[in-house]
């Protein structure tokens, strides 16, 4: 397996074309940004812990039949997936409120749903990820009803798998960042990452967070909490 051009360099991980057709290269990042790039450091390890972070995470819902763009570690900073053509669309998990919905809803943070939010953002960083519905996403034909039907079921189904999962690792799944994108043999599939960059985790037995809000609140102990949720999840594998 080859290396090849950079197909598209994000705010947390670069992408790479590779020797093999219908496979990409992803090499995440120890750059971690936040409030659209505004805030912006190095975080040394943090893109070795997202990469084995959401290898495991996407290897266990592979294990529970949800097919993903996941093939293999390549090493510890590098992974390889499926080449999808991504839906531009975040599809947006929510168990108990936090973040955006609870200053847009004067809901409480930390008020638990009766069941579980659905959102969509339209992906765009000039825009800001603004939020939209489902008329919005067909009638700008962002994609169909039959995509969106499974897209749907795929996340309810993931999140079914993720909490109690977390939960046996005394982590609490608040909420979450999934993207979904079409491949040429497997329909829609999910791709991009689950990391904490990407969720929101919170310790069940002291509600201290585990995940990038710690950047984004300035609360320090980023890495120090990547490394512990890996640890969780490696413990709990064996
Ligand atoms: P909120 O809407 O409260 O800012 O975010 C809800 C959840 O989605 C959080 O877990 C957050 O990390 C994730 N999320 C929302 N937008 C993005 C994004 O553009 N990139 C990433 N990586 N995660 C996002």
């Amino acid at each position: 397996m080859e290396k090849a051009g950079v197909l598209y360099e994000g705010k947390a991980k670069k992408i790479f074309e590779t020797s093999e057709p219908g496979y990409l290269w992803v090499e995440f990042k120890d750059d971690t940004t936040a409030f659209d790039g505004l805030k912006k450091e190095l975080l040394d390890d943090k893109g070795a812990l997202n990469n084995q972070i959401s290898s495991i995470f996407l290897e266990l819902l592979a294990a529970n039949g949800i097919a993903t763009h996941y093939e293999r570690l390549l090493d510890d900073k590098n992974m390889l997936v499926k080449r999808l053509h991504i839906i531009p669309v975040e599809v947006i998990v929510r168990n108990i409120v936090a973040g955006s919905m609870s200053k847009r809803l004067g809901v409480p943070e930390g008020t638990r749903l009766k069941q579980p939010v659905i959102e969509y953002c339209l992906k765009s960083d000039e825009l800001h990820d603004p939020m939209i519905n489902l008329h919005h996403i067909y009638a700008l034909e962002l994609a169909s009803e039959e995509e969106m039907k499974s897209i749907q079921e795929q996340t309810y189904l993931i999140n079914d798998v993720l909490v109690p999962y977390l939960e046996g690792r005394g982590i609490a799944l608040v909420d979450f960042k999934l993207e979904f994108g079409r491949h040429s043999q497997e329909g829609v599939i999910l791709g991009d990452e689950i990391t904490p960059d990407s969720c929101r985790f919170w310790d069940i037995s002291s509600g201290e967070k585990m995940d990038k809000d710690r950047f984004r609140r300035d609360l320090g102990g980023v890495t120090e909490a990547y490394r512990e949720i890996l640890k969780r999840l490696k413990e709990g594998e064996s």
